[in-house]
């Protein structure tokens, strides 16, 4: 069972769960189903995935109610009204009338609208209808003027984060204002897992290169959520509370951060 990182405003998440950008709406029920039997308490999707249905139908179709369950607010529909209608729309597909955590998804500085969505997504929350409030990509510049402008600080801050890029000031400014960071693309989209460092540190434990990398995540305090849609490496994938890496190994995998190691978008331009 994953153990849980507690939010600013007293909620918890599990510090493991499923991600499933890129997987298919017809997709997601099988792959959310095959993760809640591998132990999964934690399904992250989006607007913008297009399988909030899929993820939907898994969730009612499954026994296991305490699934914690996160969306997120696209970019198209930033703004005031549009994030509360859009919120809706989710919750519908999602088959729900309440979930666990809305993220901004980015924070598109271009528009300049994320302001208004956060005091939307504060408002929900107020409203009782989402229990936790986040946001995603979001630099410290925009963390300071949420603070700023509505005194309200996220719960969460989801974003781009793996071994060759590791995030470290904007980690430190996190722990510093009370804020969780969650890392997507926490394998680096699988492109870390030949590295030999990694390699070599999954032969000394007995373990895949997947799995050092999650572990390293959890010892460094990062709500994490891989994907696959392939049912032995989603349960591979949850197989890391038997292990535990020495300090000696944590110190060799900070040394693959990189200034090149960013895979996504810029999240100062990204619109
Ligand atoms: P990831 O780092 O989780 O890598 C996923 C890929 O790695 C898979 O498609 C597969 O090819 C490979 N893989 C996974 N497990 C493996 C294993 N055990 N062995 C071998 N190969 C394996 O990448 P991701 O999907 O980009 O990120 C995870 C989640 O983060 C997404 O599904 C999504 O929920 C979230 N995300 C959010 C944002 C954002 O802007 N907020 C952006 C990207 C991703």
């Amino acid at each position: 069972m994953s153990p849980t990182i507690r939010f600013n405003d007293g909620k918890a998440i599990p510090q493991l769960g499923f991600g499933v950008w890129q997987v298919p709406n017809e997709g997601a029920n099988a792959a959310v189903t095959a993760a809640i039997e591998a132990g999964y308490r934690s399904i992250d999707t989006a607007a913008i995935y297009g399988n909030e249905q899929g993820v939907g139908d898994a969730l009612a179709a499954s026994s296991v109610s305490d699934i914690f369950l996160t969306t997120k607010l696209w970019n198209s529909e930033q703004g005031y009204d549009s994030a509360l209608k859009a919120f809706d729309a989710s919750l519908k597909k999602l088959r729900r009338d309440k979930i666990d955590l809305y993220l901004i998804h980015w924070p598109v500085p271009s528009r300049d609208r994320y302001v208004d969505s956060w005091k939307a997504l504060i408002r929900l929350r107020e409203d009782g209808r989402v229990a936790s409030i986040g946001v995603s990509n979001f630099q410290i510049a925009h963390l300071e003027r949420l603070k700023a402008e509505t005194g309200v600080v996220p719960a969460i801050n989801q974003v781009e984060l793996h071994p060759r890029f590791q995030q470290k000031e904007l980690r430190a400014y996190h722990a510093k204002e009370g804020i969780v960071t969650e890392a997507w693309s926490p394998l680096g989209q699988g492109t870390l897992l030949q590295d030999p460092v990694l390699v070599a540190l999954a032969k000394k434990h007995n373990k895949t290169a997947a799995q050092v990398i999650l572990r390293w995540h959890l010892d460094t305090g990062n709500v994490v959520i891989p994907k696959s849609v392939t049912p032995s490496r989603i349960v591979e994938n949850f197989q890391v509370f038997d292990f535990k890496l020495a300090p000696e190994d944590i110190s060799e995998i900070e040394k693959l951060d990189s200034a090149k190691g960013k895979i996504g978008p810029d999240p100062d331009t990204f619109a």
